[in-house]
């Protein structure tokens, strides 16, 4: 089968898996060590420290050799029992994947519809919560950042919902393309299990993931019964007191993660998330540039990580992304379920620089042109103004 040559580097601009730092490839690129010796104890205890900043929690954070999906359900089947009402609000594809998931696992979802152009209605959490005076619903389960369609939700607002309806559900939240990327607070939210992933804001290869726990989600886990073995919290909890897991860990996917989370804190959090705001911005200004619509209709809820890029009627989103793919070397997000062949999503999070999301967005703007989208020129420019004039 024979291949276009591209000179130059790959531009993958999916929402993750992102662009992986040379030094954390640089990290993990070394011999692997043997998971119960002194060496490895040493590693663990740093890396599970320093988590606990990334998630802005005083509290534990446990890591998982598994994808996403995999801290998704431990933080399902470490807290609830079969039969047990969630709340979950439908704000995308991942929203839905995870309903589904706890559908199979044998809870009882109320399933909260949205348009797929914003984020979770707090209103909607509040009087669903409200009105459940039995307290039957156990959880209220939000993807705090939907990658499907860039929004992002309000967990603040969410936590104040249940605060005012006075109803004692966990929260849980999905963070897997949020973390590092977006402002996010576990502790100061009163998030009960954050759930996030290595392959996005945290600049490392898939892999790995994680649950962030609060001490009422760790007393519900005393009386869960939801079947539970590799994901059960509490084998891992008693291991990594002195560094160590139950089971082998993904040792050097962690020697990355501790690279990755040394990166972060020296560029400082707040720098993290004013960088992903920034581009974010500069991003939805081509866009409006180039006569596009944003996917997401709510400004309060644009994400700093992506932007879903609606295409005009009778335009193929797939059919750009493979010009720009074959043309320019580039990979942008594809959409999915109903969005399907109608957006195209660009990943502006992770490690990523002013002239990478120009090179992007110049990718972007010349695909449109090679595709026949209709356009109007000048959205890197309007790009360049605007980062330019926000140094
Ligand atoms: C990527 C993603 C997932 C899925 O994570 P995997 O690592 O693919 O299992 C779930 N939720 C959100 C919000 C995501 O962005």
């Amino acid at each position: 089968m024979s291949q276009t040559y591209h000179a130059g580097r790959h531009f993958l601009q999916i929402p993750g898996p992102t662009n992986v730092p040379d030094r954390v490839l640089r990290a993990i690129d070394r011999p692997t060590i043997d998971h119960r010796g002194p060496e490895f104890g040493r590693l663990g205890s740093e890396l599970l420290a320093n988590l606990r900043q990334i998630f802005q929690t005083a509290g534990p954070v446990v890591v998982y050799p598994a994808s996403g999906t995999g801290a998704w359900e431990a933080a399902l089947t470490n807290t609830l029992s079969p039969g047990d009402t969630v709340l979950m609000s439908r704000t995308g594809w991942f929203a839905t994947l995870w309903n589904e998931m706890a559908v199979r696992l044998g809870l009882t979802p109320i399933f909260l519809d949205t348009d797929w152009r914003r984020g979770a209605d707090p209103a909607a959490i509040g009087d669903a919560l409200a009105a459940d005076r039995e307290h039957r619903i156990k959880a209220v389960c939000v993807v705090h950042n939907e990658t499907s369609t860039g929004c992002t939700s309000r967990i603040d607002e969410v936590r104040a919902a249940i605060d005012a309806a006075k109803h004692p559900a966990l929260l849980l939240v999905d963070t897997i393309s949020s973390l590092a990327s977006i402002d996010y607070r576990h502790d100061a939210w009163g998030v009960d299990v954050t759930v996030a992933g290595s392959q996005k804001g945290l600049m490392l290869p898939p892999g790995l993931s994680f649950n962030a726990i609060s001490a009422k989600a760790l007393a519900a886990a005393e009386g869960a019964k939801l079947p539970r073995s590799y994901w059960d919290w509490r084998p891992m909890l008693e291991a990594n007191k002195t560094g160590y897991f139950p089971y082998t860990p993904g040792t050097n996917l962690l020697y990355g993660a501790n690279e990755a989370v040394k990166m972060l804190l020296e560029e400082g959090l707040a720098n993290v998330f004013a960088r992903h705001d920034r581009h974010a911005e500069a991003t939805r200004r081509a866009v409006r540039a180039w006569g596009l619509e944003i996917q997401c209709a709510e400004p309060r809820h644009y994400s700093s990580s992506l932007t879903a890029v609606r295409l005009p009627e009778g335009h193929s989103a797939d059919a750009l992304r493979a010009v720009i793919l074959e043309r320019y070397n580039m990979s942008l997000g594809n959409g999915l379920g109903p969005l399907k062949d109608r957006v195209f999503r660009i990943g502006h999070l992770g490690d990523f620089g002013d002239l990478q999301l120009l090179g992007t967005l110049g990718g972007v703007e010349m695909g449109l042109r090679a595709a026949g989208v209709p356009h109007r020129a000048g959205g890197v420019q309007a790009a360049m103004d605007y980062l330019a004039g926000n140094a």
